[in-house]
């Protein structure tokens, strides 16, 4: 896989020079040169009057052994502060740089702060990596994608990891396209292959009831997206921080489809589902909007937020912000409550791996009751109002 140049066909016109975003292609004695700068973005050879350019698509060829190294993790930032995935990415990640004995490194694009490495002291980080540009903020798919794309070009990682967030479901099948390489959406397990070191990329398929894992044997890097909280961040250890190396990125051009005029936090940015310790969660038992009334009482007493399933979503009754599930977010709190949910399969996907459930259910076969450590068999409009008058009690 490459960028072809016919030298006899072409007119030394200088286009394909003048319109490659990343300077990556240069004319020397009187022939066109490409440098590892080249991200196969195929400006060139759109601009390219004479079609002597074109980026062959033959068959890859298995990845040079070493060519490639090194585990990244893709450090998504809001001003400087990670996204807490980022956190359990090196958990994970850290395991897998272990497994193959190559560094783990942290690499964003932006521009580098002394926060975004105090945010990794401790951490199992080597480097951090940044491909920086001042046209680069505020965040936009393209530009970071071609900027994530030069870095990964320049440094070849084998693995690149990435939260399965809004942004990180955006930008990484654009990077896996620049890089000409496949990607692993929404996996729940990665692991190393013993013999031949590749990445095991374990994903639900078939709405839950298959576990698929798959390889990217011919490309790298091998890139994969998780959900936040599938994974456990690691414990911080001593007062080390990662190198931080700036990757000047040249300045996005073309890539103005997108201008951010302002900025404006939106009802559902507030709703932290993925981070909450404590969550309680309604369905369509609660019979109307006004249920959950009963149920921000009770997130309130515990210190919680509120979760709902797709029938309470569906319905109006809530935001889909709160919903919870294979169509929703995945969740891990520490205590998950679960209150007129049945448990369906696609419900309990995002909740199952939670630490402690208590299911609030009339039905005593609902099989939400299958998956809770404790269940209580009773009318919400009963159980919950008793249960806030007991936390309160125990609280004074
Ligand atoms: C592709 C696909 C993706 C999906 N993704 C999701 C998803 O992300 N999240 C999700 O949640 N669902 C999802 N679903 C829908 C899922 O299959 C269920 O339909 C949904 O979870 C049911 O929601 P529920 O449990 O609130 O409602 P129901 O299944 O109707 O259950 C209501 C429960 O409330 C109990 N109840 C009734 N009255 C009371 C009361 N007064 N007090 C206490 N309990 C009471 C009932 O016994 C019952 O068990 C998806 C479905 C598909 C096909």
């Amino acid at each position: 896989m490459g960028l072809l140049i016919e030298h006899e066909t072409c007119t030394l016109c200088g286009l394909c020079v003048e319109k490659c975003p990343y300077g990556a292609l240069q004319q020397v004695g009187g022939r066109i040169r490409v440098t590892e700068q080249c991200t196969l973005c195929g400006a060139c050879v759109e601009a390219c009057p004479a079609a002597a350019l074109s980026i062959e698509e033959g068959a890859a060829a298995a990845p040079e052994s070493g060519a490639w190294r090194g585990v990244w993790v893709y450090g998504e930032h809001d001003d400087g502060r990670f996204h807490p995935v980022v956190f359990e990415l090196i958990g994970k990640g850290a395991q897998l740089a272990r497994a193959l004995n190559c560094p783990l490194s942290v690499a964003t694009a932006g521009v580098a702060s002394g926060q975004m490495v105090s945010e990794l002291t401790g951490l199992p980080v080597q480097s951090l990596y940044v491909a920086e540009n001042k046209a680069l903020g505020p965040y936009r798919d393209a530009p970071h994608a071609r900027a994530l794309a030069t870095l990964v070009q320049r440094h070849r990682p084998e693995a690149l990891l990435a939260g399965a967030t809004a942004r990180g479901r955006s930008l990484m099948p654009r990077v896996a396209v620049l890089c000409r390489t496949g990607l692993t959406a929404d996996c729940t397990g990665l692991d190393i292959d013993a013999q031949t070191g590749n990445l095991l990329q374990t994903r639900p398929a078939f709405g839950g009831n298959i576990m698929a894992t798959i390889e990217t044997r011919r490309h790298r890097p091998q890139m994969a997206t998780v959900r936040p909280r599938v994974m456990t961040p690691p414990s911080r250890r001593g007062t080390a921080v990662p190198a931080l190396r700036r990757v000047p990125v040249p300045e996005p051009t073309s890539d103005h489809l997108v201008q951010v005029i302002s900025r404006a936090v939106r009802e559902e940015e507030r709703v932290h589902l993925t981070e909450a310790d404590v969550l309680i969660a309604g369905g369509r038992g609660l019979g109307g909007a006004a249920g959950f009334e009963l149920l921000r009482e009770l997130a309130e007493t515990l210190g919680g937020e509120i979760g709902a399933s797709r029938a309470a979503v569906d319905a109006g009754w809530i935001p889909y912000a709160h919903q919870v599930g294979q169509t929703g977010k995945t969740v891990q709190p520490d205590l998950y409550v679960a209150v007129g949910i049945s448990g369906a399969l696609q419900h309990r996907a995002g909740m199952q791996s939670s630490g402690t459930i208590v299911a609030v259910n009339t039905d005593p076969n609902a099989p939400i009751f299958q998956v809770a450590d404790y269940g209580v068999v009773g009318d919400y409009r009963a159980v919950l109002p008793q249960l806030i008058r007991r936390l309160r009690q125990e609280e004074r």
